[in-house]
């Protein structure tokens, strides 16, 4: 065996506080180490429709369509516009941040009309701004947005762009990767037609799977398409008969990674919704507090705006950015994230996220960070 070969079993405990993964419980990992099952044991389809069931009451929804894709979350978001979005339909795509002008692009990519509704990052987008486009031109037929864009730290209200979509009876499209499980996401309330998430971050699974749920009305628009979906992996009718009853082979499960989420949706509904939003909430207040009292400066400056399981701290002058994170890593063993696109260099992203989000590793962040900037 190769002496330069990592060793698995010498892998270090790191505190995961970047955007994403989060840390895992030690029963979720467990979970994974389960029997395996072949993924159309009648066993293993029972642990399918639990993982559903749970997944129903994390999204608050009673969609018959809500499963998990196999992918991250980008399967999910990459899901929900195929699905969505047919060539030359008008998109109104919401961007304050890397993701979402990644939904952007998606868009443009399936042949979309896309109209990017763009503000500057660390701001949410007012809902009359996205208004004005949609009365311009042809109706939408699909309103995309970033519920927590971890890019910024921003978090869109969803409500009032549910809202313009029904005027329009447009699709709305809402990635909650970095929300579900974390922040409260409430898709039948909301009138949300396509959500997806993220296994690796509120939830605290490993990553490798997209939750994912579908309105009716997005089922009935889908039932309507004149053309294909583009992605066959990706064609919600044809997952849909696989995690639905007609249990009809589309591709392999993942089933170890199933029993991990499964494991993982346990804890969040074992803990109850509320009591983990309010911990999610608690857990960031007192992060907030520890960075300011370290001279930092928070980089949305709205404290309504910021998300609860992603903070963005901006990097002081004439500190090294990467530099710091790698101390942080090799000598504390925490990590958090660096900028993306324009903030990159500028801010460091902090998640407390799921496991992740407890006051203990707070304060162990705090502390190491006032070590490094002192
Ligand atoms: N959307 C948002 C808001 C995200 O934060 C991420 C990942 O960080 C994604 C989409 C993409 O998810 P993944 O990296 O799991 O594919």
């Amino acid at each position: 065996m190769s002496s330069t070969r990592t060793s698995l079993e010498g892998l270090p405990e790191t505190l995961l506080m970047g955007p994403g993964p989060s840390m895992v419980h030690p029963s979720t990992l467990r979970a994974m180490a389960a029997p395996s099952l072949g993924h159309l044991d009648p066993r293993f389809l029972a642990i399918m429709d639990e993982t559903v069931g749970m997944l129903r009451r994390v999204f608050a929804t009673t969609n018959p369509i809500t499963l998990p894709l196999s992918g991250t979350g980008t399967a999910g978001m990459e899901a929900a516009l195929a699905n969505a979005i047919e060539p030359e339909d008008r998109v109104i795509v919401v961007v304050n941040g890397y993701f979402g002008d990644r939904m952007a692009e998606m868009a443009r990519r399936l042949g979309g009309e896309v109209d990017v509704v763009e503000v500057p990052w660390g701001k949410a987008v007012d809902p009359e701004q996205v208004e004005e486009v949609a009365r311009r031109g042809r109706a939408p037929r699909v309103l995309a947005m970033v519920h927590a864009e971890t890019s910024t730290g921003v978090l869109q209200p969803i409500e009032p762009l549910a809202a313009l979509a029904r005027q329009y009876d447009a699709l709305l499209v809402v990635d909650a990767v970095t929300s579900l499980g974390g922040v409260p996401v409430e898709v039948d309330r909301a009138g949300v037609d396509l959500c997806y998430s993220g296994s690796q971050k509120c939830l605290s699974a490993p990553p490798g799977l997209a939750p994912f749920t579908a309105s009716p009305r997005a089922m009935r628009r889908l039932e309507a398409r004149k053309r294909d979906v583009f992605s066959w992996y990706l064609d919600l009718r044809l997952v849909a008969a696989y995690w639905g009853q007609q249990r009809v082979y589309h591709h392999t499960a993942p089933v170890h990674m199933v029993y991990a989420l499964h494991r993982a949706l346990e804890r969040v509904l074992e803990e109850g919704l509320e009591a983990r939003w309010q911990r999610h909430r608690r857990v960031a207040r007192a992060l907030w507090a520890g960075l300011e009292a370290l001279g930092l400066q928070l980089a949305v400056t709205d404290p309504a705006l910021r998300i609860a399981s992603l903070t963005t701290v901006r990097v002081p002058e004439g500190v090294d950015d990467a530099g710091v994170r790698r101390t942080l890593l090799e000598e504390f063993g925490i990590e958090i994230g660096g900028g993306l696109g324009p903030w990159k260099g500028q801010v460091w992203r902090i998640g407390t996220m799921g496991e992740s989000a407890a006051l203990r590793h707070v304060s162990r962040l705090v502390a190491a960070l006032g070590e490094l900037l002192r």
